[in-house]
């Protein structure tokens, strides 16, 4: 009989998972309180109850053999009973810890591994809010300890006018945020590890992530930072994830810096500042270009973990560069149809692949899609990405039809 592999969450990540779970001959089950979403739509297995229906997520458990999550906001109380039915990789403790920011950085901040200057603050009147603020010193970011993703929840206090009109919002009394200082950033990488129950541990290449309005935009593979930074990420990211327990995968956020940061935790690499900024127990964004540049992705290798199949080190497939862009929901909107107009993409023989998920709403700023390209250099990949998007994102002319 098939084995039964449970994904709690049914975006994108899950069901990219889902298809590599189901090449290794898996059953997949999807719970996901969004009967539209893309894993919901596409399995014949999945469930749709609200996170906090105990009894359901009690019966989810019970028709699986073991369960992953591709989305960190699952109250991990509640998982903590639950995986005494099943197993549950990576285990709640993982989750516990990396769902909620303060405990994610006293957790690195005890084992002393490297991350941003930051403190705890929870939301009071104005007086002391400012007097916590100018304490902890601009320019910072506030961001909400739970909940947050793609730069939700987060405030950006650049100036005293923005730390008054932070410090002033009496909805957010109570609120639980933390303060970090506000990194001079010189990169951006993500390392994604894979650590089987067995023991075996594998790092995919470190890729370069660039942002845009505190969502990411673009990915590339390999990055260009200094190699002896590169193993020292690495050599992170597997410490990160044994400390943790985590049997999965672990993705790693770091900030380089070439500025001395504030803080005393941070690694120093040939005057390269790295810093994690914080962790995913699960695939990650920036991990889609794995599909395309490296011999296994972070699904395959999720996959394997689930179905207990051993795993290979992934490799990338040539000396090219890598590259994959985010299609948001802006996409769609700017061409003004439901269904994205893909012809473009006769004009871009670089981009290999083109990803949509099927979400049925094209949002602002949603992530709706994705494509991964191969370039010879790193500035060839930008202006792709960039010139690919904006080709997307024009409405298509309308045909004009003869009436002959
Ligand atoms: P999310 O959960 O939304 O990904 P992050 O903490 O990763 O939250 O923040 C999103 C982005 O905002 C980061 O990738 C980075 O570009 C920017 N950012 C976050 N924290 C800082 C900081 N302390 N200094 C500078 N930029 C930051
Ligand atoms: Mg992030």
């Amino acid at each position: 009989m098939a084995k039964r592999i449970g994904i709690l969450g049914g975006g994108q990540l899950g069901l990219l998972l889902a298809q590599s779970l189901i090449r290794l001959g898996a059953e997949v089950h999807v719970f996901d309180p969004d009967a539209q979403s893309p894993a919901c739509q596409m399995l014949a297995h999945s469930s749709s109850f609200a996170w906090s229906n105990e009894e359901e997520l009690s019966k989810f458990f019970e028709g699986c053999d073991c369960l992953t999550y591709e989305f960190e906001n699952v109250e991990s109380e509640l998982l903590f009973r639950l995986e005494k039915q099943k197993p549950l990789y990576p285990a709640a403790n993982v989750l516990r810890v990396t769902q909620n920011r303060l405990s994610e950085k006293r957790f690195l901040n005890n084992l002393r591994l490297p991350h941003v200057h930051f403190a705890h603050f929870k939301y009071e009147d104005l007086a002391s809010n400012r007097r916590r603020i100018q304490e902890f010193g601009l320019p910072c970011l506030a961001k909400t300890t739970f909940g947050g993703y793609d730069g939700k929840g987060q405030y950006f206090l650049q100036t005293p006018e923005d730390a008054e009109n932070f410090a002033n919002q009496p909805n957010l009394q109570g609120v639980d945020f933390i303060l970090e200082e506000a990194i001079q950033i010189a990169a951006e990488v993500s390392c994604i590890v894979a650590h089987s129950k067995h023991g075996q541990e594998i790092a995919f290449p470190v890729m370069e992530n660039i942002h845009h309005e505190q969502i990411l935009d673009l990915t590339i593979v390999p990055s260009v930072v200094p190699l002896a930074v590169q193993v020292e990420l690495i050599k992170l990211a597997h410490e990160a994830a044994r400390r943790l327990n985590v049997v999965g995968l672990l993705t790693v956020e770091f900030f380089l810096s070439r500025q001395r940061p504030r803080t005393v935790n941070v690694a120093d690499i040939e005057g390269w500042y790295i810093m994690i900024n914080e962790f995913a127990p699960r695939p990650h964004n920036s991990g889609h270009v794995t599909m395309k540049a490296c011999d296994i992705s972070q699904f395959d290798a999720l996959a394997r973990i689930l179905m207990d199949v051993p795993l290979t080190k992934p490799s990338l497939v040539s000396d090219d560069i890598y590259f994959m862009g985010n299609l948001l929901g802006d996409v769609w909107i700017g061409q003004q149809r439901n269904e994205l107009d893909l012809s473009p993409l006769k004009h871009f023989p670089s981009i290999k692949d083109v990803v949509i998920y099927g979400k049925k709403e094209a949002r602002s700023k949603r992530k709706m899609g994705h494509f991964v390209g191969q370039a010879l250099n790193y500035e060839q990949a930008i202006a792709d990405v960039h010139e690919f998007r904006e080709a997307l994102s024009v409405p298509p002319k309308v045909t004009q039809h003869s009436n002959r």
